[in-house]
C-alpha cells in the first residue's frame, strides 16, 4: 500500500487525508498544533458559498485598497511597510486582472461540485456541524455594488449557479430580522452554512477511525523531495527530531505552503491575507430571536454571516495585508460588532468572541491543486477566501492526481 504524508491538518489537509484513506492509501498527517483546524480553519465565516465565487482581481479592489490605506476600520487594509513578498504578490495580482472573468466562472463551477462531495463526506463520516440549509442572501445599500452584482450574476450563471434578484421588500421577506435600509439583493437557495471547526474535527476523527496516523505537535522543519521518495523532518513536542520517508507528500500547510513549495523546487506564491471574525453568543431569548437564520453577505462592507445553531452567530470579514501577523486588533474587530448593532439592533453584543485568521491566497485567487515539479510532491493549498467551500472538491482532485501518478 502506498504511504502518503499530508502536511497540515486544516480543512484542506484533513479532507485530503479522508479521501486518500477512503481510497485505500496509508496516510500520515503532520501538524504543528495539538488538534485539527486550529489555524485558518478555526472560526471563519461558515459559508459554503458558490455565490461568493467572484475573485477579487479587479482594478476596483486596487483603487479601494489605495483609498482605504490609512483608514483602520476599512474592509481592506494594507500595511504600507515595504516587503518583497507583499509587493511582488500585488504585482502578480494585478497581472491576473485580465483573468477575472474566467477565474470567477471556474471558481463557481468548483464550488458547485464541492457541495455534493461535502454532503457525501459528512454523511459517510457522520458529522454534525450546525449545517443550515437556508441559502445565502447578498444584500445591498449601494447602487453601484448592486449593479456590479448583476454582472457577477451573469458570470456565476456561466459557472452553473442560479441566483435570484430581489427587490428590497423581497430581501425583508426572506430575512425579516434585517433592520437597516437595503435597496435590493440576490438570493442563492442552494448555498449553505456550518461550523468549519466542527466539520474539520469530525472529519479528523473519521480519518483516525479509517487508520490515518496523526503526528500532532510536530512542526515540519524540512521537506526533501529525494528522487520520488520525499523525506519529512519534523520536531515533535518534546523537541525530538523525527525523520520519515514517504511515497508521496501533499502540501496543505495553509499560509506556510509557500515555504515547503520552495524546498520542493516549486513557486507557490501564497500571501497571508488576514481576516477577522466575531462569534456572538446569543445568551438571551431576545438575541436568539433577533439573529438571522439565513446566511448573509453584505458586499459593500465585505461581511459574511452564519447562524451556528441556536445560540451562536458568526460574523466575519475584512482583508488585511500585514504579513504573518495573527494579532487580534481591537480597531479591526469593532467594525464587525458595529455592523451587527446597525443591522440587528436587538442582538446583545456583550458576549462576543473575537478571532483572526490568515487566508492562504494565491495572486490569481485560484487554489493550487496537483503535482509539483519533483516526483512525489503534490499540492492542495492556496484556497484563499473560499477554502471551506472548495475543500471537498479539491481533496478529490488531488487524490485523483495521486492515483493517476500511481498508474503511470
Ligand atoms: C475571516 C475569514 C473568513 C472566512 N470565511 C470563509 C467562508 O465563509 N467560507 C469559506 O469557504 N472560506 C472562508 N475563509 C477561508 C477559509 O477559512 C480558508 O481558506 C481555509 O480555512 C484554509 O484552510 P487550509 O487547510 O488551507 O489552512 P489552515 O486551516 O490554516 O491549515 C494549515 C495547517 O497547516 C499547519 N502547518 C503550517 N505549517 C506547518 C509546519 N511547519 N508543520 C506542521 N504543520 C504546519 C497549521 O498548523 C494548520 O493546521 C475565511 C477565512 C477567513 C480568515
Amino acid at each position: 500500500m502506498k504511504h502518503i504524508a499530508v502536511i497540515g491538518a486544516g480543512i484542506t489537509g484533513i479532507s485530503t487525508a479522508f479521501v486518500l484513506a477512503s481510497r485505500g492509501y496509508q496516510v500520515t498527517i503532520f501538524d504543528k498544533n495539538r488538534y485539527a483546524a486550529m489555524e485558518t480553519s478555526y472560526a471563519n465565516g461558515g459559508q459554503l458559498s458558490a455565490s461568493n465565487a467572484e475573485v477579487w482581481t479587479r482594478w476596483q479592489t486596487i483603487f479601494k485598497g489605495l483609498k482605504w490605506m490609512l483608514k483602520s476600520d476599512a474592509p481592506l487594509l494594507v500595511n504600507p511597510k515595504p516587503s518583497w513578498h507583499k509587493y511582488g504578490w500585488m504585482m502578480e495580482f494585478m497581472r491576473e486582472i485580465p483573468n477575472y472573468e474566467a477565474n470567477t466562472i471556474k471558481t463557481a463551477e468548483l464550488a458547485i461540485r464541492s457541495r455534493e462531495f461535502m454532503t457525501e463526506m459528512a454523511e459517510q463520516a457522520g458529522i454534525e456541524f450546525n449545517r443550515v440549509n437556508q441559502g445565502i442572501l447578498h444584500f445591498y445599500d449601494d447602487e453601484a455594488e448592486f449593479k456590479h452584482a448583476d454582472y457577477v450574476t451573469s458570470l456565476l450563471a456561466k459557472g452553473g449557479l442560479e441566483r435570484r434578484r430581489l427587490t428590497a421588500s423581497e430581501v425583508y421577506e426572506i430575512e425579516p430580522h434585517i433592520k437597516s435600509e437595503v435597496i435590493g439583493g440576490y438570493y442563492t437557495p442552494s448555498d449553505f452554512t456550518g461550523d468549519i471547526h466542527k466539520f474539520s474535527t469530525g472529519l479528523a476523527k473519521a480519518c483516525a477511525d479509517r487508520g490515518v496516523t496523526f503526528h500532532w505537535n510536530h512542526t515540519v522543519k524540512s521537506l526533501d523531495p529525494k528522487n520520488g521518495s520525499p523525506v519529512i523532518t519534523a520536531k515533535d513536542g518534546a523537541g525530538e527530531i523525527v525523520t520519515e520517508s514517504f511515497d508521496g507528500v501533499v502540501i496543505c500547510a495553509g499560509v506556510r505552503s509557500r515555504d515547503f513549495a520552495a524546498q520542493a523546487g516549486d513557486r507557490v506564491n501564497i500571501y497571508p491575507v488576514k481576516g477577522y471574525s466575531i462569534t456572538v453568543n446569543l445568551q438571551d431569548e431576545m438575541s436568539r430571536n433577533a439573529a438571522p437564520l439565513v446566511s448573509l453577505l453584505d458586499d459593500r462592507a465585505k461581511i459574511v454571516t452564519a447562524r451556528l445553531g441556536e445560540d451562536r452567530f458568526r460574523v466575519a470579514g475584512t482583508a488585511e495585508f500585514n504579513g504573518y501577523n495573527y494579532n487580534i486588533r481591537a480597531d479591526r474587530i469593532a467594525p464587525l460588532t458595529k455592523w451587527v448593532e446597525h443591522n440587528f439592533p436587538d442582538i446583545n453584543t456583550e458576549y462576543v468572541v473575537p478571532w483572526a485568521g490568515l487566508r492562504p491566497m494565491m495572486p490569481n485567487m485560484m487554489p493550487r491543486i496537483g503535482t509539483g515539479k519533483a516526483k512525489g510532491i503534490f499540492y492542495n493549498t492556496g484556497h484563499g477566501h473560499l477554502g471551506w467551500t472548495l475543500s471537498c472538491v479539491s481533496a478529490h482532485m488531488v487524490s485523483d492526481t495521486i492515483m493517476g501518478a500511481d498508474n503511470q
